[in-house]
């Protein structure tokens, strides 16, 4: 049994076998991330007691015929979920000393699944970035590439899961935070429909674009753990009150007749690299070979979305990180590094009298003529088709200079977060050893059908089976 290649479904698979024990499990993992997180950087904090406790509390569930969805199952979390008992620091240092007294609502429904909290992951400090770059602690690596960046803001995340330091783990997606850095390291994300995964305790961002999904290695196993953590929760008003489906059993039943739409302004964009494009149109053709009718179509608001998001959400940013004053808990403001402080400026300055017109009120206006857009579309299709990223993972401070470019990085999924509707990032090609991802988008609550035309893709396909080599 090679434990480092396991899924969510092997492992529990090994577990119902009796091959090996959650503790035998856990602690493999556990001495993986002592063994190569040093060179990757995924984790700012491991909690190996606490995780060997709940392991053998698991495997004495499981002795005494205790069933639970993820029972076992090593999982971590970006470092914007609090946990109980566990540090928490948004990747910032202003408060890198933070030991919350709760569990965010998502980590007490991993935890009541039987998940094992393993550790807490890197990331742009407070999710601002795209590349993990702008973490007050160390820059993670690529696995896929070490001089690389791994995708942010969610980047520990990211590269814990593809280097085979646990199954799956949360992150945050306000612009592209979960897809970006799945796409970067070969992995399925969900960046769910806005309030259908509970925002409480979650360190906020931009409350009104903040979702809050997870990365996996396959779409059987997103699936699994998207159904774990959605739904109604008493302690975020956002959350609707609407059933979840069975999303595992979504999966494996064929697209044919699904109507698949291909944004045409996202293909002709110019600063789009050639070789991410080609793997893009090569999915298209496979969805299409599986049955699926390929559909041009238009989001003509697309060239909007970046000023849109621009000013929005540094407004929701700026105010959501007036709380870390130094007056009542961390450190003093001054410990804000520069990304965190060119939000609270920018942010500042769209809502301050005489600018709140002319940029705020008139961002809030476009967007809803970008959530139209998507609206319009989906009247004609069932899902829409587009690359994550214009570009391959790029190199360690390749473009940390230039904000504008980095913000560039996430043109094909901001748009998303700005019309609240659900995309998942699935596998589809490498280049020179290097992972490309593509997003399939819905309606909104439509994560079933996205998993369903996942699954079908990456049952026609093996790019989700390359692990690196780490
Ligand atoms: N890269 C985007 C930003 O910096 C998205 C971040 C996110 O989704 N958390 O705002």
């Amino acid at each position: 049994m090679e434990i480092n290649s396991l899924t969510i479904q092997s492992a529990l698979d090994v577990l119902k076998k009796k091959e090996c024990s959650a503790r035998e499990l856990v602690a493999f993992y556990l001495d993986r991330i002592e063994k190569i997180d040093g060179k990757i950087n995924a984790f700012l904090t491991v909690d190996r007691e606490g995780a060997l406790q709940q392991a053998d509390e698991a495997d004495s569930m499981r002795a005494n015929d205790v069933t639970k969805p993820l029972l076992g199952m090593p999982i971590a979390c970006k470092d914007l979920f609090t946990t109980k008992g566990l540090r928490t620091t948004a990747g910032a240092k202003i408060i890198d000393n933070y030991v919350p007294p709760f569990d965010a609502s998502v980590v007490g429904r991993l935890k009541e699944a039987g998940a094992i909290i393993i550790g807490k992951t890197n990331e742009d400090a407070w999710g601002h970035g795209s590349s993990g770059e702008n973490s007050d602690f160390d820059v993670t690596k690529n696995p896929y590439d070490l001089t690389r960046v791994p995708g942010g803001s969610s980047s520990g995340s990211a590269a814990a899961v593809a280097a085979g330091m646990c199954l799956a783990a949360t992150g945050t997606d306000t612009g592209s935070s979960v897809r970006l850095p799945a796409a970067f390291c070969n992995l399925v994300g969900i960046k769910p429909t806005y309030g259908r995964v509970s925002r409480y305790g979650v360190i906020a961002m931009a409350s009104s674009f903040d979702t809050i999904g997870h990365m996996t290695k396959t779409v059987a196993d997103c699936a699994l753990v998207y159904e774990t953590t959605s739904g109604k929760d008493l302690f975020d008003g956002t959350t609707p009150d609407i059933d979840v489906p069975s999303y595992a059993k979504s999966l494996g039943k064929g697209i044919a007749g699904t109507r698949v739409g291909i944004p045409k302004e996202y293909l002709s964009l110019p600063g789009m690299a050639a070789e991410v494009k080609a793997a893009t149109q090569q999915a298209m053709k496979t969805l299409g070979l599986l049955g699926a009718d390929i559909i041009e179509i238009s989001l003509p608001h697309t060239e909007y979305a970046m000023a849109c998001y621009y000013i929005l959400v540094p407004s929701e940013v700026s105010s959501n990180l007036s709380r870390y004053d130094g007056i009542r808990y961390g450190h003093e403001r001054s410990a804000f590094g520069a990304e965190a402080k060119r939000r609270i400026v920018l942010g500042t300055f769209a809502l301050s009298a005489g600018y709140y017109d002319a940029y705020y009120k008139k961002a809030a206006k476009v967007r809803t003529l970008i959530k139209k857009d998507f609206d319009d579309a989906f009247g004609a299709v069932d899902v829409i088709m587009a690359p994550s990223s214009p570009a391959l993972p790029f190199r360690i401070g390749e473009k940390s200079e230039d904000p504008l470019a980095m913000y560039l990085s996430d043109i094909f999924m901001c748009p998303v977060n700005i019309a609240g509707v659900p995309a998942l990032n699935v596998p589809c090609g490498f280049v020179d050893g290097l992972p490309v991802g593509m997003q399939l988008i819905g309606p909104q609550f439509s994560e079933a059908r996205l998993f369903g035309v996942a699954s079908a893709y990456e049952a026609a396909t093996q790019w989700h089976t390359k692990w690196p080599k780490t």
